[in-house]
């Protein structure tokens, strides 16, 4: 089995939740007592989330690049960053590691395409939805076309991870508001929809009843994380 580093704590809510999945794919493929075999390193979120909102990315790609160092020096081969937001910083990341990123724009695209999506809806934190870096490599890549919220659905969205999931608050009313906006992109066209924050699964899981299939890209992830662990 390959040794899989991941940057993780961004939030913890979310990771925890990877972290599970990971080890239930290998016991799944190698059954017995076999669990993953991976380095975490799980930041503090707070400072983070402050560059974040400081657009300090830079800042943010050198905490992130430091802790990435440290995954390769504790055996990691490859790195996974357990938030779609950071991915703003993955070559960043990759380059102070040395070390290649199962990038979640990648696992996300393949489970689209196999679906036959070539129009998707994103919802996720403000930075994936508005800056270029996520929408650009689905589009390069996959040659899906990402739809957005209009400003009102991308405030509250953002407002609900940072305000609610990342602090482990999982609210009825929260979720209907969600599925709301599933709905909303469904009108607009969309033929899926991006669970593109690693939080948002936690409260409307892929497969529960909503206006579109449902892409959580914390699951195609941990999946693609134990594709390249087994080989
Ligand atoms: N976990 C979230 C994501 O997937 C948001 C937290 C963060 O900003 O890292 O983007």
């Amino acid at each position: 089995m390959r040794t899989l580093g991941i940057l993780g704590g961004m939030s913890w809510e979310s990771t925890q939740h990877l972290y599970a999945l990971i080890n239930r794919g290998v016991a799944a493929r190698l059954g017995g007592l076999h669990s993953a075999q991976l380095v975490l390193h799980s930041v503090d979120f707070a400072p983070i989330a402050a560059l974040q909102s400081a657009g300090d990315w830079a800042g943010a790609a050198r905490v992130l690049g430091e802790a990435a160092a440290g995954l390769r020096r504790a055996g990691a081969q490859a790195l996974l960053i357990a938030t779609n937001t950071m991915h703003r910083v993955a070559a960043e990341v990759e380059q102070a590691a040395g070390l290649p990123v199962l990038h979640i724009v990648d696992a996300t695209g393949e489970a689209l395409r196999a679906a036959g999506v070539s129009r998707a809806g994103l919802l996720a934190t403000r930075f994936t939805m508005e800056q270029g870096f996520y929408r650009e490599r689905m589009r390069e890549r996959f040659g899906i076309d990402v739809i957005v919220p209009d400003e009102a659905g991308r405030t509250e969205v953002h407002r609900l991870i940072y305000e609610e999931l990342c602090r482990g608050r999982f609210e009825p009313a929260s979720r209907e508001a969600l599925r709301a906006q599933v709905a909303a992109l469904a009108a607009r066209g969309a033929q899926g929809a991006i669970l593109g924050c690693t939080e948002l699964g936690l409260l409307l899981p892929a497969g529960a009843d909503a206006a579109l299939p449902l892409f959580d890209s914390t699951e195609l992830q941990a999946r693609a994380a134990v594709g390249w662990m087994l080989g």
